[in-house]
């Protein structure tokens, strides 16, 4: 099964797209009249471009509104036809999109438009083209697949074939198992497309909103499925117009488009049996079991800062590095190694984004097929020279730069702590009762968040929560979950606008540096709390406002609001649960800490409080993202 894209859906002159959709990994394009319209080569010249890339033309479009008119205009119709037919033999194109007519004077009337096509199939079919009828969503006459497919079978021609568009039959919420009624043979093409479920005028949801299978919520698996089962094996290809990718970076919204169909297929190949033979052979999901260690790049007075600040949090200093300048915290399971090593990856990360985390290790499954999954899926892979007695552990690049590491039981590789640090003092179970990392929370432009959901839901088995605004003072931040099932594994996603809210300052200051706060577990929230006060921990303070807001928010006790405002620890509850949060200061660059304790199941992560936090933050942090003196 070949993967396609269309040129339309990458930003970028015509070579630009190509390099770009060639490096993904793509097998061929659907070429869009537009894009050679504007070029000054020949379309022969074009044609050959786009081998020389190694890529193949699967289809020229878009052919209008052609079926069903009355004449002089049908004969116009031919005539538009044979000129395109000319083009597509100069560019080397094998199928045309015919996409149903809008035309206001077309008739009706499968039987005429089967005619048509018939009469369109002989004129292809001479010249050894063929021709592909796509139910536009908003098609004047025909907008259905099932009246499409009626229409391809009455005209009964080997060259005329019907073109599905997933955006066309889920957009009208058409049931997709209708498509394994269809003969396999007679679909020359498929068209991908995703979007988020939003009431809007059908085309203009189509020419704006449309996004990368998995990246929104259409049913576009089922649509593969029945695809599939029908023993399709043509082309799968995406086309997908939306108004962001068209100003984004070309190679990153292919790969993006790459690793979603390559995800997309695998999941059909688990998932429909008896699907075509010929779809990729990926390992499973990758599960993940928890955070086996967060890692700082610090150097100087920030390591020292950051250091002051984990023993305030009850954390022990409790191993060092054999032979680099490297620390190991612990708490609980908690583990934060502290980079401050002059040759290396953290030293690097350091000189381009200052205090930060620049590494993670991940505790998974298998390692062997973390890293074979993340591969096939365009993820980038990490290395570093090794210094004597270390460990070679697996790593690709993750969001903002940083690293990802992969640890699983079987490969020895969570050995490393044993190999690779000398203990310092036998941790004495003294702490502030932290006990392991409940999230990560990674700050980014709102143009890489579908990026990185797809990232994370495509590889690791984590799932996306429905999109938040989060109101800053100064603007808009839109906040995604993406946690694993069991939220041994949680992240949230912060997309900022603007430079003037708190996650755009962060990003700012941070020159691209991601993870802007970590939360860690308590079982005892208020235990901690006091412990951390003992220990000089700052905690954020929140206004006595925010509290009698939380007394008419929720039936809480006096004796639990006044311990709560005590604390300056926050509140919320879901359906299942209740959750407590102590937020620290920002500390440098706009990093900080959180303290979080989650009851009964609560599963959220107080979004209700962001604003509040934000601001509460934002009185101490000046406009540079640096701690106000
Ligand atoms: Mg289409
Ligand atoms: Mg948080």
């Amino acid at each position: 099964m070949k993967t396609g894209i269309a040129t339309v859906s990458i930003s970028g002159n015509l070579d630009e797209k190509l390099e770009a959709i060639a490096a993904a990994g793509f097998e061929g394009i659907e070429i869009f009249e537009q894009d050679f319209i504007a070029d000054m080569r020949s379309p022969r010249e074009i044609g050959d471009l786009i081998r020389s890339y190694g890529l193949e033309i699967l289809l020229f479009q878009p052919f209008r509104d052609f079926e069903g008119l009355p004449e002089p205009l049908r004969g116009r119709a031919f005539d538009r036809a044979r000129h395109k037919f000319d083009l597509m033999a100069e560019l080397g194109a094998p199928l045309i999109l015919v996409c149903s007519s809008v035309h206001p004077e077309a008739l009706g009337g499968i039987d005429r438009a089967a005619a048509d096509f018939s009469a369109l199939g002989d004129i292809a079919a001479e010249r050894g083209l063929k021709v592909g009828y796509e139910a536009l969503a908003w098609g004047r006459h025909v907008n259905d697949h099932r009246d499409a497919w009626e229409i391809v079978r009455r005209a009964d021609h080997a060259a005329v074939g019907l073109i599905l568009d997933s955006f066309h039959t889920l957009a009208r919420r058409i049931d997709p198992d209708t498509i394994r009624r269809i003969h396999g043979d007679k679909i020359f093409f498929v068209q991908l497309a995703d979007a988020p479920m939003i009431e809007m005028d059908l085309l203009y949801w189509s020419r704006h909103f449309r996004n990368m299978p998995g990246e929104g919520d259409l049913a576009v698996t089922s649509f593969m499925r029945a695809v599939s089962a029908t023993g399709y094996d043509g082309p799968v290809s995406l086309e997908i117009f939306n108004d962001q990718f068209r100003g984004g970076p070309p190679k990153a919204i292919a790969r993006d488009g790459h690793r979603s169909i390559i995800t997309l297929l695998d999941d059909v190949r688990r998932l429909e049996t008896g699907a075509i033979a010929g779809l990729p052979v990926l390992p499973a999901r990758v599960r993940i079991n928890g955070v086996e260690f967060i890692e700082f790049a610090a150097f100087g007075e920030d390591r020292d800062r950051l250091a002051g600040l984990l023993e305030s949090m009850g954390f022990q200093r409790s191993g060092r590095h054999i032979s680099k300048d490297v620390d190991l915290w612990t708490q609980g399971s908690i583990r934060i190694v502290v980079n401050a090593d002059q040759d290396g990856f953290a030293r690097t990360f350091w000189n381009a984004n200052g205090i930060g985390v620049c590494d993670r290790g991940l505790k998974v499954s298998s390692v062997a097929d973390a890293n074979s999954r993340a591969m096939a899926l365009g993820a980038e892979p990490f290395s570093q020279p090794l210094g004597p007695g270390e460990l070679d552990i697996p790593a690709i690049r993750g969001v903002g730069g940083g690293v990802m590491h992969f640890i699983d039981d079987e490969s020895g590789l969570a050995k490393v702590w044993s190999a690779e640090f000398k203990p310092l003092k036998t941790p004495d179970g003294s702490g502030a009762g932290l006990e392991e990392i409940d999230h990560i929370a990674e700050t980014m432009s709102y143009d890489e968040m579908l990026s990185w959901t797809l990232f994370h839901s495509s590889i690791f088995d984590m799932h996306p929560a429905p999109m938040l605004d989060v109101i800053d003072p100064d603007g808009l931040v839109r906040s995604q979950a993406v946690a694993t099932p069991d939220g041994r594994y949680r992240l949230t996603l912060n997309g900022a606008e603007t430079h003037r809210t708190l996650a755009g300052q962060f990003l700012a200051g941070s020159l691209g540096s991601s993870v802007q706060h970590i939360a860690f577990r308590s079982g005892d929230i208020f235990a901690t709390a006091s412990e951390l006060a003992a220990r000089g921990f700052e905690a954020l303070e929140m206004p006595g406002n925010y509290y009698d807001d939380l007394s008419a928010r929720f039936a809480l006790g006096r004796d639990l609001l006044n311990r709560l405002q005590a604390a300056n620890v926050l509140y919320d509850e879901d359906d299942a649960g209740a959750y407590f949060q102590l937020y620290g200061r920002p500390f440098q660059n706009g990093l900080f800490f959180e303290i979080v304790e989650r009851r009964d199941g609560y599963s959220g992560y107080g979004a209700p409080n962001a604003p509040f936090r934000i601001a509460a933050q934002k009185r101490l942090v000046s406009v540079k993202g640096l701690p106000r003196a």
